[in-house]
């Protein structure tokens, strides 16, 4: 469906919100580029596209 596959990307790009994706904790550490989740240990870069 092509709904689905827009509300997909959609949230992909939300990754702003600094709330983890694994323990849905607020408690990140925001870097330059990285985050890290004080929770879970959950890392993150921008290398993603
Ligand atoms: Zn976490």
């Amino acid at each position: 469906m092509k709904a689905t596959l827009n509300n997909q990307i959609k949230e992909e790009n939300e990754v702003e919100i600094q709330t983890c994706i694994i323990c849905y904790s607020d408690d990140i550490l925001e870097t330059k580029c990285k985050i890290q989740c004080l929770n879970c240990g959950y890392k993150r870069d921008c290398s993603d596209p």
